[in-house]
């Protein structure tokens, strides 16, 4: 697998301080208008390795199923798919989406309000779900520094699910946030001393309503 060029739009999405809610910006929402990454069995073992790197993630995505998008063989490829025994490739796609919209309304919930005390439990179940399968053993290599594994999409989803309940259960839970840009609203984890960072992206989204700020300070 070749690592994706990353574009700055792009690369915002994976700077929010955990995998778990990096995991979250894959997706599509009303929120951002940023496009779905996952959306087939290539998409999943790209951006679930992205996401975990160095971790390289495998499906059980039958093999010459892989890059054919032609609509017009669509029933075929269906038809493949539901011939093999293991899971479907969609099935891993369709439980990626269930565990990331599960923890994208968890942090979202828990940005707006460092009290709440009443999670919807239909998503901590899910969370609590994904994050009982056993996640891949841990390598070492003779460098004595920690070398890269290959994890299964079970195995991937439970990595996730587990940060999920770590940040949410654990010291940063009230630090969780969401960027205040106009049409941002992707989540962080502030990590800084005073707890006041605004901005997903300082870079990106912080100049970008400094600029705008300073404009409008300026202009008669
Ligand atoms: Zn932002």
């Amino acid at each position: 697998m070749t690592t994706p060029r990353m574009a700055p739009s792009l690369a915002k999405r994976f700077r929010s301080g955990r995998v778990s809610l990096d995991f979250a910006h894959t997706a599509a929402t009303d929120e951002w208008i940023e496009p779905e990454l996952i959306g087939d069995a290539a998409g999943l073992e790209r951006w679930l390795g992205h996401v975990l790197r160095p971790m390289r993630i495998t499906t059980a995505t039958p093999a010459g199923t892989r890059d054919n998008d032609d609509p017009t063989t669509s029933a075929d490829l269906t038809t493949i798919a539901d011939l093999t025994t293991s899971a479907r490739p969609t099935d891993e796609v369709t439980a990626a989406h269930e565990l990331r919209g599960a923890i994208l309304r968890l942090a979202r919930i828990l940005s707006r309000d460092n009290d709440v005390d009443d999670l919807p439990g239909v998503d901590v179940e899910t969370v609590n779900r994904y994050a009982a399968s056993p996640p891949p053993a841990p390598r070492m290599a003779v460098d004595g520094t920690a070398a890269a594994t290959t994890a299964t999409v079970p195995q991937a989803l439970s990595v996730l699910a587990r940060d999920a309940v770590d940040l949410f259960t654990g010291p940063l839970a009230h630090r969780i946030r969401e960027c205040e840009a106009d049409g941002c609203a992707f989540l962080f984890v502030d990590a800084s001393r005073p707890g006041t960072r605004r901005w997903c992206s300082m870079e990106r989204c912080g100049n970008l309503l400094k600029v705008r700020k300073h404009r409008s300070t300026t202009t008669p």
